[in-house]
């Protein structure tokens, strides 16, 4: 039990409990745009409960009872108490500062300088970390060896924005200020749309879920034609993706730019961190094969071009992330057992094969 010393234990975790009844829970928190994932884990990270709520957390101060309501359900669901929990690990997307538990900035949150962390501790009464979500995602991906036992992996996610993460020589990279892999933000077109950041033409603003779409229900209003036109529910990108596939040019040729855009993002990251695999996730990439397809013919196009793009891309450099892998809610766990120390242990091996594709061929296509 030495190996399984919390970060800082309160004086109530033991209260009344002799070792047998030492359950050490270790809880993840995803903190996702749309829903809220949490999973209970046991001292070797197997899964013992999973908990999914929409985010519907309200004003920023109102976030922590809620993520508190969610862990503490989560529990009852495992048949566990708070006290039974060694350290709860949080994703969040945003900026995030480790060290105070603070989130800095989630913009799709309406989040700025919330100190969560603590907020969640005293709601809690246990030690908690928080971690930029796709951060906590790439050392969980890598931690867990879901491709394989590699030096180095990186994680570029295409959702409401863009971000990468990178566990470079078997850490996480944060960078010196803590934002390294704001690669959503790098300009690729100076003519292009302007970006939440300032910017034009930032990777963000070609190629992220609400660029497409923003794209596409311009050019769809224009026409009058389109999935926009009658329709009362505003579609998301994945209604782009849908009209391409169903013959719709203008859709078609939105989605190509996006791909080729991300083909420059993963080109970058390939050139500066010269990774094992870049895995391509977030919500966007749901989408599955009709959005790697253009993203594969650029890096074709790339490696056709240039003996050295041929060599830095190789043909099993990108994989695209399974959509059930639950790499954000793994993540958060991830961050915790690290926090406390631990290994990988049987750290949440995914239930089916492993997910690495065999050559050239990306996971999760039909
Ligand atoms: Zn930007």
């Amino acid at each position: 039990m030495t190996a399984f010393e919390p970060l800082a234990e309160t004086s109530s975790a033991r209260n009344g409990r002799g070792p047998g009844q030492d359950r050490s829970l270790v809880v993840g928190v995803d903190i996702g745009g749309t829903k809220t994932a949490i999973l209970v884990c046991d001292r070797d990270g197997r899964q013992v409960a999973r908990h999914i709520a929409p985010t519907a957390l309200g004003a920023p101060d109102r976030a922590a009872d809620a993520i508190a309501s969610l862990v503490l359900a989560a529990l009852a669901q495992a048949g566990g108490s708070r006290g039974d929990v060694r350290v709860v690990g949080v994703g969040v997307p945003g900026r995030v500062d480790p060290a105070r538990g603070e989130v800095s900035l989630a913009v799709n949150l309406g989040w700025q300088a919330l100190p969560l962390g603590p907020q969640l501790t005293a709601r809690l009464g246990r030690p908690v970390v928080l971690e930029n979500d796709v951060r906590a995602a790439v050392l969980g991906l890598h931690r867990r060896r879901v491709f394989g036992d590699l030096p180095s992996l990186g994680l570029l996610a295409i959702g409401t924005g863009i971000s990468a993460g990178g566990v470079v020589a078997g850490e996480l990279h944060r960078g010196a200020h803590g934002r390294a892999g704001e690669i959503g933000h790098a300009v690729l077109d100076r003519t292009g749309p302007r970006c939440a950041c300032g910017l034009r033409g930032c990777l963000e603003a070609i190629a992220a879920g609400p660029a497409i779409l923003a794209r596409a229900l311009d050019a769809w209003t224009a026409a009058g034609t389109g999935p926009a036109a009658g329709g009362s529910e505003p579609p998301g990108a994945e209604a782009v993706f849908e009209a391409a596939a169903a013959g719709d040019p203008v859709a078609g040729d939105i989605i190509d730019t996006a791909g080729r855009a991300i083909a420059w993002g993963v080109h970058v990251l390939a050139l500066a961190y010269d990774l094992e695999h870049i895995v391509i996730g977030g919500g966007v990439s749901h989408a599955g094969e009709p959005f790697m397809a253009p993203i594969r013919r650029e890096l074709d196009r790339y490696r056709a071009e240039s003996p050295l793009a041929a060599e830095i891309l190789r043909p099993d450099l990108v994989q695209l992330l399974p959509p059930g892998a639950d790499a954000g809610v793994w993540g958060a766990v991830t961050i915790a057992r690290e926090a406390l120390g631990l290994g990988s242990g049987s750290l949440g091996r995914p239930a089916e094969p492993p997910a690495v594709a065999p050559q050239g061929r990306e996971v999760g296509q039909a």
